[in-house]
Order: structure tokens, then C-alpha cells, then sequence
């Protein structure tokens, strides 16, 4: 079904021309009803008396008049009705879900199967409730019934987990390096940046540089960071820290490194086993400096600062901030 949506959703309506240009095939006679009739993708889609039950069965409820309207303008309706934006996603996926029901009963009748108007509601029910807890883990209740659903969905309020993110400096006798990597479009201009520190949280040396050599990932962006730190800084105990829980399993070996930065993080691995080097993952809110300082280089040009003092102000202000222990408020969405 997954290629179907996109192609869908990439072309926005479903004329019959596009519908046609994907290879939906039509016959001559309909397979959809009891009577057959010429087979039209307004037939099959809209018109067919099979389609018009189920349209109207999830278009009434929802608040969405399809009467006299083409299948392109009934989409269109579902697409751009005015509801809240947790409820516009599945809004978007339900007349997706409905034709790619109709086509596929369509194709099981044409073989000769069955398929009745209640088993084909449950199956884009079934599919509609498969996209939502895709979307929304923490949507636990989903009941079966349309007309529940859509209630439950307008009294649904996400739940919001605070918690605070500290950025802590190392223990005495090791240094931390905070990481981070930017990347403008995810490819675009990317820059790298790191800083380290010490126990005291005192700023030892930072730098950041745009990556040149072309258009980047974030995660490339993120190992070459990584890379440029441990080549620069020739340190034995120290923390390597950024907010990249990717770059932290790839790094302690947990998980595969993507294709595109492996070459990267092979040499990270040699360093790696000649010092004595730890990885530590810290949310956003705790690597703002480095996300700064990366910044910085896109707007402003490379950058460097071997103290505090040459710090721009906002660098100390964060270096001071973090120095002080106040923590940054995460604010999310609850899972699960
Ligand atoms: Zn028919």
C-alpha cells in the first residue's frame, strides 16, 4: 500500500489521468455491482453504490459533505477540512485508505471472491487504526467503531513530559568534548563543532568549520565532528558527548554505521582504541554550546577560540550557564 500513498500524496489529486498513467486497469462491465455498469474511475471510486455507502459512512461523521462532488474535490474536502492538526493527519489518510479498499475489493471481486460493504468498513477501519498507532503511540484507546473514533480523537490531549537536561562537566583528571554537526536542508551547507572542557566546566579550546567539500547530511555532519575533535585534541581521558544517540551506538559498536559515514567512523574506531575515550549521549538542551558554535560557522565563517576570553559573548554566556548547573526544560510528547 506504501507505494500507492506516496504516489498518491505526491500527486496531490487522483485524476483519472493519473490513475490511469499508474496502470490501474479498467474493464469494459464493473465487477463492483450486482448490476454490472461501465467500469469508470468515477464508478469504481465514487459512484459505484457500494462506494457512495462507504463515502458516506466516514464523510458524515467527519463533518464532510461529498455530495455532488468529483473524486478529486471529495479528496480534496477530507484533505483540507479545518480540524486541529492531530486530527488532520489521519483527516489525510482516511480517503487514501478508502479508495485503495474500493480498488482492492474491486480486484478480489473481478477474481471471483467476495468481499461484503461491512467487511470492507472493517478493513479500512482496520487500516485507518494501523496508521494512527503509527502516528500516535500514545493513542492506546482505538475502538472499531468510526463514529467512537472521531470522538475520541477530539477529546484527545497529548500528555507533556518535562524534564530538565543538564550539561555536567567530567570527573577530575579527564576532559569532556562536546560535539555537534549542522546541516541546512539534511543535505545542505553543513558545518562541524566541537569544545572541550574541563572538570572545573572551564573552556580549554573550541572550533567549528563549514564542511566545504559540498552539500551534507546531518549525520554526516555529526561523525565528521566527532572526527575532527579526536584528531585535533591528542587526549587521553576524555568524554566524548553529543546528541546523537546514532552516533553513540555506532561509536560503542551497539549498532551499524550507515554507508555514507563509514569511512568516517572507521578511523573514529582507530582512534578510539589507542586512547582511553568515552561516549556520552546528552539531549539538545545540554550540547547548546557546540550547537552554537556550528552555527556560527555557517553564518559567520570558521571559527576558533583557544579561552573564555576569546569566546563570542553568547559562547560565554551558554559556557557560564552550563558552568552553573541551570538546567534546560525538555519538553515532549509522551510515549507509549
Ligand atoms: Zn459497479
Amino acid at each position: 500500500m506504501s507505494f500507492f500513498v506516496w504516489r498518491l500524496w505526491q500527486a496531490k489529486l487522483p485524476l483519472d489521468d493519473t490513475l490511469k498513467k499508474w496502470g490501474f486497469q479498467f474493464a469494459s462491465r464493473c465487477s463492483c455491482c450486482q448490476t454490472p455498469q461501465e467500469e469508470t474511475i468515477a464508478h469504481v471510486f465514487l459512484r459505484s453504490e457500494v462506494a457512495q455507502q462507504i463515502w458516506k459512512h466516514f464523510s458524515g461523521p467527519a463533518g464532510i459533505k461529498i455530495e455532488r462532488l468529483q473524486l478529486s474535490q471529495v479528496i480534496t474536502a477530507w484533505w483540507e477540512a479545518s480540524v486541529n492538526h492531530h486530527i488532520k493527519i489521519i483527516y489525510q489518510a482516511v480517503p487514501i485508505v478508502i479508495v485503495w479498499e474500493l480498488w482492492k475489493r474491486r480486484n478480489t471481486l473481478l477474481r471471483g471472491g467476495k468481499l461484503s460493504v461491512n467487511s470492507l468498513r472493517y478493513k479500512i477501519m482496520h487500516s485507518i487504526i494501523l496508521f494512527m498507532k503509527a502516528r500516535r503511540k500514545n493513542f492506546k484507546y482505538a475502538p472499531y467503531n468510526w463514529v467512537d473514533l472521531l470522538k475520541a480523537l477530539h477529546t484527545y490531549t497529548p500528555k507533556l513530559r518535562i524534564t530538565q537536561v543538564c550539561w555536567r562537566p567530567p570527573d577530575i583528571g579527564w576532559m569532556k568534548c562536546n560535539t555537534d554537526g549542522a546541516s541546512r536542508g539534511n543535505p545542505g551547507r553543513s558545518s562541524w563543532s566541537f569544545c572541550l572542557r574541563n572538570a572545573n566546566g572551564d573552556l580549554v579550546f573550541a572550533q567549528s568549520k563549514e564542511m566545504k567539500e559540498g552539500n551534507f547530511s546531518n549525520t554526516e555532519a555529526e561523525a565528521k565532528a566527532i572526527l575532527q575533535a579526536l584528531r585535533h585534541m591528542e587526549i587521553n581521558q576524555m568524554v566524548v558527548e553529543n546528541d546523537s544517540m546514532l552516533m553513540k551506538n555506532v561509536m560503542e559498536k551497539k549498532w551499524h554505521s550507515p554507508w555514507q559515514i563509514i569511512n568516517t567512523v572507521e578511523e573514529i574506531w582507530r582512534i578510539m582504541s589507542e586512547r582511553t575515550i568515552l561516549v556520552s549521549h546528552v539531549f539538545r538542551e545540554g550540547n547548546k554550546l557546540v550547537d552554537f558554535l556550528a552555527n556560527l560557522a555557517l553564518d559567520r565563517g570558521d571559527y576558533t577560540a583557544n579561552s573564555f576570553q576569546d569566546l563570542v559573548i553568547w559562547g560565554r554566556k551558554l559556557i557560564n550557564s552550563d558552568k552553573s548547573n541551570i538546567p534546560y526544560f525538555r519538553i515532549r510528547n509522551c510515549k507509549g
